[in-house]
């Protein structure tokens, strides 16, 4: 026999629930992967909010060209469109910040795949590396997209501290 461990009465060795409370019996390793991975996110984004510095209606009127700070190249669009807008500027900054990572990153794969490139496994290894990436790169475009959305004036998780520009 075994026990509840949120209410420890007896349960059956085989249960998955306990019948009293329904607490698991054991932990699903997904749902514990899926929880950690949560809160870790949730660790990495709660990064500083200074919405409340922009006016409602500067936010209004540029949070859509404000997006495409965060879209490469087009950068320019608010660079060019928006100039009178400190809500834009914000995005600006944190979109310029995006480049750079993006430029460090592509600089020190392209120098790893060089140095190592006699071994082959090493080599893969790298490839994973600048998959993985790439895929941070992703998600942060894709946070700074829907903070735009929201019209929120909210930095970047790791790279939305720096201060490039100012
Ligand atoms: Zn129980």
């Amino acid at each position: 026999m075994a026990f509840c461990r949120k209410c420890g009465i007896e349960i059956e060795d085989s249960a998955k629930f306990c019948p009293a409370c329904g607490e698991p019996t054991h932990d699903d390793p997904f749902e514990t992967a899926k929880n950690t991975a949560e809160s870790k996110f949730n660790e990495l984004n709660d990064t500083e909010d200074c919405t409340d510095k922009y006016e409602k209606s500067d936010i209004e009127d540029n949070k859509i060209i404000s997006l495409f700070a965060y879209a490469g190249i087009l950068i320019l669009v608010p660079v060019i469109g928006a100039k009178g807008s400190p809500f834009a500027q914000f995005h600006i900054a944190q979109g310029i910040n995006l480049i750079i990572a993006e430029v460090i990153i592509a600089a020190a794969i392209g120098v790893l795949s060089a140095i190592f490139s006699f071994s082959a496994s090493l080599g893969a290894i790298i490839s994973i590396i600048s998959g993985v990436t790439e895929l941070a790169i992703l998600a942060l475009i894709i946070i700074g997209v829907i903070n735009c959305l929201n019209g929120r004036a909210k930095e970047l998780p790791v790279i939305g501290k720096w201060k490039i520009i100012k």
